[in-house]
């Protein structure tokens, strides 16, 4: 663990011997987990990114524990390239990590508070686990002082705290009913900081390494949501860059778990998914640097982990209301030429399709070519929407944008 003033990221790569082709790849790779969104990753090549990054200090990262199972942290370490790991790594300075660093006990204690004087007012505290805060903390004790009071003692002096997983940002696990502990997430018991929340079971690690690179090269944080989530991960719900999405639209849906549908890779909303109403960005950013590992891509429906009222709060195999059924009316008509948006042509195809079953049904055609083929299903695909008109007992709390 180091601390005290750092390195430049590309001085300190250097002295590693990482390779300029790796801080590229990594660069390309953030460019990736954050498209949009992002002063940093705005540039056009990741050699413009790498640039930008290389300039900077080494950032100071204290990274505190609580009611966790420590995922968030291995899902940082376990990347299928054990490189990408240790790149992290040297990109940031990680000054104080119980699971990684060596010492423990009174030494353990030494090495936090020697982080914190060394680098107070600059470090970023990131903090994975919930926080209990029932009968005055009682039930987590760290060093002798409640978790409670350690984590409002290390972010007094932090630039910035960062939340990691569900369980930091609001609870998680731990706060299930009848949540024992009064598990919380961080930006109930800590004021007057700037807090980023990347929820997950695990969250994506890239959106931490970009939130923390934003932070130190452009002098400020990604532009948030209502829920402190930066927009450029948690805009957008699943179900909008499902790869199964064709199938929901075409309401072939997985009955079973191992039937012929689960086999065939056909939408798993009727098993559950709660893709539909879940933002997050892992349909497109997926996990350990393997294309297709993320929950829906090995066919296990979404829990809706990156929302408080989601998972833990529905049922396992309960299923969510529907709002995006119907396709914005900004949508271009299937049967106009291309690049035109002809109202008479909208309203030719509504009246075709009709009402809520009809809009579905457009949803679901907007890639099919021929008209004919498309009229012969209009009625099958009537009786598929009808089934699609599921409401769930339990309202979700949140609607879209
Ligand atoms: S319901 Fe789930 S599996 Fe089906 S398309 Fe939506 S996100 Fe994908």
């Amino acid at each position: 663990m180091k601390t005290g003033e750092k390195d430049t990221i590309a001085a300190h790569l250097q002295k590693c011997g990482v390779s300029r082709r790796s801080f590229l790849q990594l660069c390309s790779t953030l460019i990736v987990a954050a498209p949009v969104g992002l002063s940093l990753t705005s540039k056009a090549t990741a050699a413009q990114v790498a640039k930008i990054v290389g300039k900077a200090r080494r950032p100071s990262v204290i990274w505190l524990h609580f009611q966790d199972c420590t995922g968030c942290t291995e899902t940082l370490l376990r990347t299928s390239a054990p490189d990408v790991g240790h790149l992290i790594l040297d990109v940031i300075s990680l000054d104080y990590h119980e699971t990684l660093m060596a010492a423990s006990g009174a030494q353990a204690e030494a090495a936090l508070r020697s982080a914190i004087e060394e680098n107070a007012g600059k470090y970023v505290l990131v903090v994975e686990g919930s926080i209990p805060a029932r009968d005055d903390g009682v039930y987590m004790q760290l060093g002798g002082k409640p978790a409670i009071e350690v984590v409002k003692d290390v972010s007094a002096q932090a630039a910035a705290v960062i939340a990691i997983g569900s369980c930091a940002s609001w609870g998680g696990v731990p706060s299930a009913d009848p949540n024992p502990t009064g598990a919380v997430g961080v930006d109930s018991v800590i004021s007057g900081k700037p807090i980023v929340n990347l929820p997950g079971c695990p969250p994506n690690p890239y959106n931490l390494l970009a939130v923390v690179l934003e932070y130190v090269t452009m002098g400020r944080l990604p532009e948030m949501d209502a829920f402190n989530r930066p927009k450029f991960a948690y805009d957008r719900v699943i179900h909008e860059s499902c790869p199964r999405r064709a199938h929901f639209d075409a309401g072939r849906f997985a009955a079973a778990f191992g039937d012929e549908g689960h086999r065939k890779g056909y939408c798993l909303y009727k098993l559950g998914c709660k893709g539909p109403v879940t933002h997050a960005a892992c349909a497109t950013r997926h996990f350990n640097e393997i294309p297709g590992v993320w929950p829906i891509g090995i066919g296990a429906p979404c829990v809706g982990c990156t929302e408080k009222g989601v998972v833990w709060k529905m049922g396992t195999f309960e299923t969510v209301p529907i709002h995006l059924a119907t396709p914005p009316e900004t949508y271009p008509p299937i049967f106009s030429s291309a690049g035109e948006l002809k109202v008479g042509a909208a309203a030719l195809v509504g009246a075709i399709a009709g009402a809520v079953g009809g809009a579905a049904w457009v949803a679901s055609q907007r890639f099919e070519s021929s008209m004919e083929a498309g009229v012969s299903r209009i009625a099958a695909d009537r009786a598929h929407a009808e089934k699609l008109k599921v409401t769930s007992e339990k309202p979700v709390v949140r609607k879209e944008d």
